[in-house]
């Protein structure tokens, strides 16, 4: 069976871009999250659509399920089965059109999102979202296939916001370009043409409905400056009330909120909100000095320029850097199983409140399995919060890996039953989370067979589904 999936994949590909080694397979089996997966019985790494649209085809005749990987940067597992074909976007990595006029850019969907915002920085624009935190190594076509939540979202809005049009191959090897560029004729100008919104289908939507192989995506031109401003609170509830009040004079670009783990070096405080303003100059410092005012007004401290940098090193690229170990991370490895989701501004209050006290009831557990939280931190929406939850533990430890999984659970549905709903869902939280939404999640399940019949495509990741996988 091996042997005749290598042959035949690599004869869509060539020989250089499908692997069976066992090495290999097992590198593709999870993201950066604590899901465990099943090793696939080979690799690809397709370079253009119409192989990506082959290996899809072939996946059918075969019956053989595909899971799709980007960079595998995300937390939420991938769900590769035993024996399946983990087909690996990075070839896709081109910028095949730009318009500075118009202000957009064609990529393929497995280019490294920062890389692409590198080239449009030389040409005096910017991706019109900064990316989310994993923004060095993930791709475009996974960021927008799971919806990223990007820095900057507090103004700028969610990465799919900016998605103008897609190439999608769908499970079945058929291709289609969504948005106002579904015309051949016409130019990818708006994402809202040719009747219903089929771009936002495949935003969000895992890689079940699906592959994305490239992406037109919304530029802007680079602002003139860009301003930093930390606040401390004594009491998590004063620094909801100076997020509210941020969001609602529109004085930040982005709005940050750190209500638990860790306190970074040389901070004092029950939490706090770290906001950034871009702009013109003048706009920039007046929508700082708003921020001042209403923090100052519900109780919140400035921050030294100084701890602000430590927290953005110690907390953000500690990781990604791979530098000494700080105090978010400690000593590794370790594993991160997030929970996070959206909330209203004030629901936070009572989201974090809930959360502390779970933790308090847990303590001698945590202590018991070398629980850590690294962080309850919160990026603004313009109206509402994202929250997300993360705890560490030495997945070396099986016990600790099980309790840290059955703790993700547990968050997950004590968070959703107050009214969070997740924002990232993937393998691994989806049988926590999809069941509890009823039609909601039917219509998906109804999307998902009549794409996929075979159920070839990401099986399992959102829904259960019959099929011939
Ligand atoms: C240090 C760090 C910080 C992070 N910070 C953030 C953050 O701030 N915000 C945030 O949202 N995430 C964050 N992440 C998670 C992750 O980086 C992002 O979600 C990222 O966008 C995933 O991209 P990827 O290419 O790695 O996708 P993958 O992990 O490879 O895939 C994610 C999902 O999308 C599907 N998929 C991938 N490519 C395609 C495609 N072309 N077509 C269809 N389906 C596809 C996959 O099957 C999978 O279900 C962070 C990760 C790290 C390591």
């Amino acid at each position: 069976m091996c042997n005749e999936l290598r042959g035949a994949l690599a004869e869509i590909v060539g020989d250089a871009h499908v692997s069976d080694a066992l090495v290999d397979r097992i590198c593709y089996t999870r993201d950066c999250g604590p899901d465990r997966a099943g090793i696939p019985g080979a690799v690809v790494r397709p370079g253009t659509t119409d192989e990506v649209a082959e290996v899809l085809r072939l996946a059918n005749r075969m019956h053989v399920p595909v899971f799709v990987r980007g960079r595998a940067t995300a937390f939420l597992g991938t769900g590769v089965q035993t024996d399946s074909i983990v087909m690996e976007t990075t070839r896709l990595d081109r910028v095949e059109e730009v318009d500075t006029r118009a202000n957009w850019v064609k990529v393929g969907a497995g280019a490294i999102w920062h890389s692409v915002d590198a080239d449009m920085h030389c040409l005096g624009r910017e991706l019109a979202v900064p990316g989310g935190g994993g923004l060095f190594s993930c791709t475009v076509g996974g960021s927008v296939a799971l919806n990223a939540i990007p820095h900057g979202m507090t103004e700028y809005g969610m990465t799919g916001d900016h998605v103008l049009s897609l190439d999608v191959v769908l499970p079945n090897g058929d291709v289609i370009r969504t948005g106002s560029a579904a015309n051949p004729g016409a130019e990818p100008v708006e994402r809202y043409a040719n009747g219903p919104d089929l771009t936002g289908l495949f935003m969000g939507s895992y890689g079940i409905l699906g592959v994305i192989t490239s992406v037109v995506y919304r530029l802007r031109r680079i602002p003139e400056a860009e301003a930093f401003a930390m606040y401390a609170f004594d009491d998590y509830c004063e620094a909801v009330d100076a997020a509210c009040g941020v969001q609602t004079q529109e004085a930040a670009t982005f709005l940050v909120g750190l209500f638990g783990g860790p306190r970074p070096t040389g901070m004092e405080g029950d939490a706090f909100l770290h906001v950034i303003a871009r702009g013109d100059s003048s706009s920039t410092a007046q929508r700082l000095a708003k921020a001042k005012a209403v923090c100052e007004s519900s109780g919140g401290r400035p921050v030294s320029p100084e701890c602000t940098r430590n927290y953005w090193q110690e907390h953000m690229y500690s990781w990604l850097r791979n530098t000494a170990p700080g105090p978010y991370y400690s000593d590794r490895p370790y594993f991160c199983p997030e929970v996070a989701g959206f909330v209203s501004t004030q629901g936070l209050k009572r989201a974090v409140r809930l959360f502390r006290e779970f933790v308090r009831e847990q303590e001698e557990e945590f202590e018991r399995f070398g629980i850590r939280i690294k962080g309850v931190d919160t990026y603004f929406s313009r109206n509402g919060a994202f929250l997300w939850i993360d705890t560490l533990y030495d997945e070396r430890r099986d016990d600790a890996w099980e309790f840290g999984l059955e703790l993700r659970a547990r968050i997950a549905g004590l968070m959703f039953s107050e009214g969070m709903s997740p924002g990232g869902i993937g393998a691994g939280v989806s049988p926590l989370i999809m069941p509890r939404l009823g039609a909601y999640t039917g219509l998906v399940r109804t999307l998902k067979t009549a794409l996929d019949p075979m159920n070839i495509l990401n099986p399992g990741i959102l829904v259960e589904q019959g099929g011939a996988s």
